[in-house]
């Protein structure tokens, strides 16, 4: 497991927009796809009644100028059953030590599904930039629920987001399974509980990130769980497993029609709030032509073109979601990223608002580079590797430095 997890910092010198970032993402189990765990806590929700200031912050009521104090009932259940999500799963999981699912636990993250999906938006606050932020009444995305899970090889501590981002993973993966009822998505790092700076990324820090895996088949076409291994321009890889051995490598193709549909349903739901979404180029224009194929609405497809771009590092085995700070956040201070796009300028003017950019801090980048693992030294830890790993290193090498043609890397 320890190679393989170096083999996909080696394969993954991922980045997000302008900062580097590593996003390793370990294979997981079948057993664990379609299960729940965490331990039952029947009075997870008996905190409702308290009241938890929240580090004094005050956030301005939204199209007004006058504060309101954030001691807020919800709020602090937010907090609370984030941190009881946290406190009932820190111990490390492994994939195949699952318990499998029986019905309370399901009850259980149905109830907390139904609970996020009932808050609103203004139970968290995101201040600062996704590089140099933090994070006010986080919530926990569900260790799993209606076709996602949060991968369990991931930290557990990394899965923390605003309510908007956590809720818009919920409903987009949602969709999917209502469409593909085996579909799982595989969410990857969110941000710490508190915001800023998290390893192996640059951003991340104020709970508008989310790496994603894609769904996966395997060489038959049946679906495979999701692994986060890299694709080629025509979408495919290999799940490598021990790099030393040739035997038990694993074919892989990207699922197109599953992850269209989760990107699909993103911007149908949440797409307003879309900032970006980075991923490498050759799987764009793939999401693209499949996006035709389904005969996709106009404004779908056009948005999906607007808001994704390869950055400097490819993310070849994940995407990144980044979303826009909700107006009231920007009046508490939180800092979008270029680019800031004509239509949300306006709908953000329409509300008495201007949109605030996030300056870019070369020392900042820098520390932020420190965080990550660069290719070059994930390589010398691989250690021993068979020459189709070899190979497919040295094809991935063509698609790193360069976009498709025409087309810009993400700034
Ligand atoms: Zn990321």
């Amino acid at each position: 497991m320890a190679l393989l997890l170096i083999f996909i910092l080696l394969l993954t010198s991922s980045g997000c927009g302008p900062t580097r970032e590593a996003a390793p993402a370990a294979p997981i189990g079948n057993s664990v796809t379609n299960s729940f765990s965490g331990t039952a806590d029947n009075n997870r929700f008996a905190h409702k009644k308290e009241n938890v200031r929240l580090q004094g912050r005050v956030r301005p009521t939204p199209g007004s100028n006058q504060p309101i104090d954030v001691v807020d009932e919800n709020r602090a259940s937010t907090v609370e059953a984030a941190r009881l999500h946290l406190s009932a799963s820190s111990e490390d999981i492994d994939a195949n030590e699952r318990e499998p699912q029986d019905k309370s636990q399901m009850d259980e993250a149905s109830e907390d599904i139904a609970y996020i999906l009932g808050l609103d938006a203004s139970n968290s606050v995101s201040l600062g930039g996704c590089s140099n932020g933090r994070l006010i009444g986080a919530v926990a995305l569900p260790k799993a629920g209606p076709g996602f899970i949060h991968n369990p090889k991931r930290p557990i501590e990394a899965r923390f987001a605003t309510v908007e981002t956590i809720q818009a993973i919920i409903r987009s993966a949602a969709v999917v399974a209502e469409t593909f009822p085996d579909a799982v998505l595989v969410v990857n790092d969110l941000c710490l509980r508190d915001g800023g700076p998290i390893a192996q990324h640059g951003s991340h820090q104020n709970g508008r990130d989310v790496d994603i895996l894609f769904y996966y088949l395997d060489a038959k076409g049946e679906p495979v769980p999701s692994v986060g291994v890299p694709l080629d321009p025509r979408g495919w890889g290999w799940d490598f497993k021990d790099l030393k051995i040739a035997q038990d490598d694993q074919r892989l193709q990207i699922d197109l029609r599953r992850t269209w549909r989760f990107i699909a349903a993103l911007l149908e739901t949440s797409g307003d709030l879309v900032q970006r979404i980075f991923i490498v180029e050759h799987l764009r224009s793939l999401l693209l032509q499949e996006a035709q194929r389904v005969k996709a609405p106009n404004d779908i497809r056009s948005r999906f073109e607007e808001v994704t771009c390869q950055p400097s590092t490819p993310h070849d085995d994940h995407m990144h979601v980044r979303f826009f700070c909700t107006a009231d956040d920007i009046q508490a201070g939180c800092l979008d990223d270029y680019p800031i796009y004509p239509r949300r300028r306006s709908a953000l003017r329409q509300v008495g608002i201007d949109p605030v950019l996030a300056k870019v801090d070369r020392r900042l980048r820098q520390t932020a580079k420190k965080r990550t693992t660069s290719p070059a030294e994930a390589k010398r830890r691989a250690g021993p590797m068979h020459a189709r790993v070899k190979r497919f290193l040295d094809q991935r090498e063509s698609w790193l430095p360069k976009p498709s043609p025409g087309r810009p890397f993400c700034r």
